[in-house]
């Protein structure tokens, strides 16, 4: 079976590799460098954290978190893979919501404990005891944090190693169709490649391709600080009231606040000296005093791919034919399963009841 995977950020190397495994031939076609759309910015968190979302999303993500887990084995060891665990606390005024969350989070089964200020320092000793407050502190051990162009990478490679073809900086034009069937797709310089079945898997601008129906998205911008490298620093990925915080390797941290995204947009300059920024660095250097005075190194902006009701997309679209789409927020979190799934679908024909609330179709009836 000839397959076309459109995109090779961490969903579509992902299931590239699995669609090759199970027998596919298959080519990834990837407008610009493997891992340098969205998820090249991504917090990249590894969870299921929100105890609200329906069950079969928190079931999926519960999935991946453990599909991450076998494919580090599978490779040996995973060097992009950070099982660290998460924590999070609140200001008194929201510790409520907190409380909720984790009494929700637990009652699903997830894997959430309270702990105390003493235990936090114990795991995180270059935080400041005064900046966390005394109140009571989440725990998540089973979360953890992915490096996402690595692992993207790897994805390809393994691909690449079962007979897969990369192509960067083909960037999909258009789909070729006969009747109601993709047969292919059209390059921006031309080029025709037939197939058998075309997996879309570009994300953000996964929307733009036509003739095809295409799934609704409604792109929210989130905003990525990084510090220079700091010689004391954290180790897990922390839920501030300051900021969303984690390990960014070589002693360089991330930081995250989403309050910040709301005047920004895909095209705003990535300056580390936007008045935003210094703020951010000086609230997170409140909570970790190793940070004091230093200046942000660089900023990213990104873009979620998120369907407009807010959940994946995933699967056929109806009345066409030799066509897939693998669209999600959480891309990060959910690659794994994701990829084990579609590969069943687009190669064994399967109908995989994990997806049944997430088809493409619901946007078309
Ligand atoms: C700030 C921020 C924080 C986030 N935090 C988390 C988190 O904590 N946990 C989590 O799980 N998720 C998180 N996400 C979401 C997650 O990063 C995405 O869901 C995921 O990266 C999407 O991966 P993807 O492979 O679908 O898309 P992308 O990584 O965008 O890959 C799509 C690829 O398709 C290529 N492409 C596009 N059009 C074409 C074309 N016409 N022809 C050929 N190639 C094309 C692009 O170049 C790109 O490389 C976050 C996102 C942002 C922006």
């Amino acid at each position: 079976m000839q397959t076309i995977v459109i995109g090779a950020g961490v969903l579509g190397a992902a299931i590239a590799f699995r669609l090759a495994q199970a027998g596919a031939q298959v080519t990834v076609l990837e407008a610009g460098r493997v891992g340098g759309g969205t998820s090249g910015t991504s917090f990249a968190w590894i969870n299921s954290a929100t105890g609200g979302v329906p069950p079969a999303y928190h079931a999926l993500r519960i999935a991946s978190m453990q599909a991450h887990a076998e494919v580090a084995a599978e490779f040996g060891g995973a060097s992009w893979y950070h099982p660290t665990g998460g924590l999070k606390w609140a200001w008194p005024a929201e510790l409520p919501a907190l409380e909720a969350n984790v009494a929700a989070l637990q009652a699903r089964g997830y894997a959430a404990e309270w702990i105390d200020r003493a235990r936090l320092l114990a795991m995180e000793p270059d935080l400041d005891p005064v900046a966390i407050g005394d109140g009571p502190i989440a725990w998540f051990p089973e979360e953890g944090w992915l490096d996402p162009v690595p692992y993207a990478g790897a994805m390809v490679r393994a691909a690449q190693s079962l007979g897969a073809v990369l192509r960067t900086g083909a960037r999909v034009a258009g789909m070729e169709m006969a009747g109601g069937r993709v047969t292919g797709v059209r390059l921006a310089d031309g080029t025709r490649l037939a197939a058998d079945c075309v997996v879309n898997c570009a994300g953000r601008w996964s929307d733009g391709l036509r003739p095809v129906p295409h799934v609704p998205l409604a792109p929210t911008v989130g905003f990525l600080v990084f510090t220079p490298p700091v010689a004391a620093g954290i180790s897990h990925v922390l839920h501030a009231p300051e900021a969303n915080l984690r390990p960014d390797g070589a002693g360089r941290l991330m930081l995250v606040w989403n309050d910040f995204a709301a005047g920004f947009s895909a095209e705003t300059p990535p300056d580390p000296r936007l008045p935003e920024v210094q703020e951010m660095m000086q609230s997170v250097s409140r909570l970790i005093p190793s940070l004091a005075g230093l200046e942000a190194e660089a900023v990213r902006i990104g873009v979620r791919p998120l369907p407009r009701d807010g959940l994946s997309a995933i699967g056929p679209v109806p009345r066409t034919e030799g066509y897939y789409v693998a669209v999600t927020h959480s891309g990060v979190t959910l690659s794994p399963i994701l990829a084990r799934l579609v590969a069943a679908e687009v190669v064994r024909g399967e109908d995989r009841a994990e997806l049944a609330e997430f088809r493409p179709a619901r946007f078309f009836n």
